[in-house]
């Protein structure tokens, strides 16, 4: 069976229709009312009013195909086979309604008997006391004991700070030794890719009053989430998520601009995927009305955007590419987010625009680092100053974290505490100086001095999609 991305994320929700479920489409990768969270990193978290009783659900049962990113695996892109920063998860949501025994049974049943998944190769984890789930896999799902995994908190029970909180049971599926670490112990939780996480079942029942007292809850409820990339991975029996269809097509595009072989050198196969991935996560995130900027979210867009363009030119690429890649995401999903095309022209001229702002800088910045590293040798040193790397912010638009990845290449470090004292210092002169001539109360900064259009740009076009939206 070779079901494509998009038509198993049909599947999906289809499944969980005829279980009673609304379908509701994807919220915006933009939080609603939560200042806690940057962006949306689970099907769960735009649902969370629903989960706290703060408002009533449109039905006590809901299923999403929800847009996710995890800025915290950018550092694991290029050596999983199994994480992007930008992912679609898949979920099924019960506010006070069905339980564990539907919620595995359904997830048994869409694994095994929809999409086909070879029923020897999954294993459940349950939390360590979770009887309950435990018996329901072993004695109603008829899964032998010896079979299902017992992990602790910190995999297998979901919680934040006080508040809804419950154990989790996770299927995995064993992808063959020719994944494995090879290493002794080597099984479901190992940290290599041959035991892939797919699914995790979220039981919130209890609630935590912040001192670690739980109590059960009255109404309990259900979450879930599954990477749509990873099911595809395993249903389509690929190495990895940058193997399944859609995903696919985009690598072989990077590959053709790049003129490279995947599979070919290793480094060349990371910055392949890093550029794979950092552009779907681009794309979709302008689509949402982020904003290339300084802080916050469009800080985010910008250094993802930064890092594709370096790593596109560690490739070889020449100039702009990434509106050309970002034409390939959106033809592999607009399917399931129609957006991608009706933004299509906004999202192209938003990333050529910072793209090209950055190529400005970027050959010279780099020279100018590569100076500085062989300073650092000359003088026996293994860190870059802080003012260094500032001048590289301030003046390349080298985002921190670019800086320190192309030192880390190399065994170097920086010194960040110095970095941050330097942007302070600047800050404050900015604002001396803001009240001397009293710059109108903006806040100025390098990126906006270089284009000021930017900043207005985004609040104009972020209002206009919450207008639209509501
Ligand atoms: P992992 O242990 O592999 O990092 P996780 O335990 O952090 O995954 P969850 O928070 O349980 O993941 O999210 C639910 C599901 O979402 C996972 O089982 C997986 O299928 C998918 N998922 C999580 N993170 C990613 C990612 N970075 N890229 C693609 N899919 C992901
Ligand atoms: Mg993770
Ligand atoms: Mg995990
Ligand atoms: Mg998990």
């Amino acid at each position: 069976n070779k079901y494509g991305v998009n038509e198993l994320r049909k599947m999906f929700l289809d499944f969980f229709e005829s279980k009673g479920h609304l379908v509701m489409k994807s919220f915006s990768l933009v939080p609603h009312n939560d200042n806690s969270l940057l962006l949306i990193n689970s099907g769960m978290a735009p649902l969370k009013p629903y989960f706290t009783g703060q408002e009533i659900p449109p039905r006590k049962r809901v299923t999403t195909c929800q847009k996710c990113i995890r800025t915290g695996d950018i550092e694991n892109i290029g050596k999983t086979d199994r994480h992007g920063t930008f992912f679609e998860m898949l979920g099924n949501f019960s506010f006070g309604d069905y339980f564990k025994h539907e919620a595995i049974a359904w997830c048994w049943e869409f694994l095994t008997e929809v999409v086909g998944l070879d029923p020897d190769r999954l294993y459940p984890s349950v939390y360590l006391d979770d009887d309950e789930a435990f018996d329901i896999w072993n004695k109603e799902i008829g899964i032998p004991a010896e079979r299902i995994f017992h992990f602790g908190k910190e995999d297998n029970f979901w919680e934040h700070g006080s508040g809804p909180c419950g154990p989790c049971s996770e299927v995995y599926y064993d992808r063959g030794e020719k994944y494995g670490c090879g290493k002794p112990g080597c099984t479901v939780g190992c940290e290599c890719d041959r035991y892939i996480e797919v699914w995790n079942n979220v039981f919130t029942q209890f609630d935590n009053d912040g001192h670690g007292n739980y109590t059960e809850l009255d109404q309990k409820n259900i979450d879930t989430g599954m990477g749509l990339e990873r099911l595809a991975a395993v249903v389509q029996d690929v190495d990895s998520i940058f193997d399944v269809d859609t995903i696919q097509a985009l690598r072989n595009r990077v590959c053709e601009l790049a003129g490279k072989t995947y599979k070919e050198n290793h480094d060349w196969d990371v910055s392949i995927r890093i550029v794979t991935d950092h552009i779907r996560s681009a794309t979709f995130m302008i689509s949402d009305g982020i904003m290339p900027s300084n802080e916050g979210r469009g800080y985010v867009l910008r250094r993802i955007i930064r890092r594709a363009a370096r790593h596109g030119r560690l490739l070889g690429i020449k100039g702009d590419f990434l509106a050309n890649l970002s034409h390939t995401v959106i033809e592999g999903s607009k399917d399931g987010y129609p957006e991608l095309e009706e933004k299509k022209d906004f999202i192209f001229n938003v990333l050529t625009q910072e793209e090209s702002k950055f190529n400005k800088t970027i050959d010279q910045g780099l020279s100018i680092l590569s100076d500085m590293e062989d300073t650092m040798m000359k003088e026996g040193k293994t860190q870059l100053s802080g003012e260094d790397a500032f001048r590289l912010y301030d003046t390349y638009g080298f985002p921190l974290d670019l800086t320190k990845e192309i030192l880390e290449e190399k065994n170097l470090t920086i010194d960040e505490d110095g970095f941050q004292a330097a942007m302070k210092e600047q800050k404050e002169k900015a604002r001396a100086a803001r009240k001397v001539t009293n710059y109108m109360g903006a806040d100025v900064t390098v990126y906006e001095s270089l284009d000021p259009a930017i900043s207005s740009e985004f609040v104009g076009y972020d209002k206009l999609v919450w207008e639209s939206e509501v």
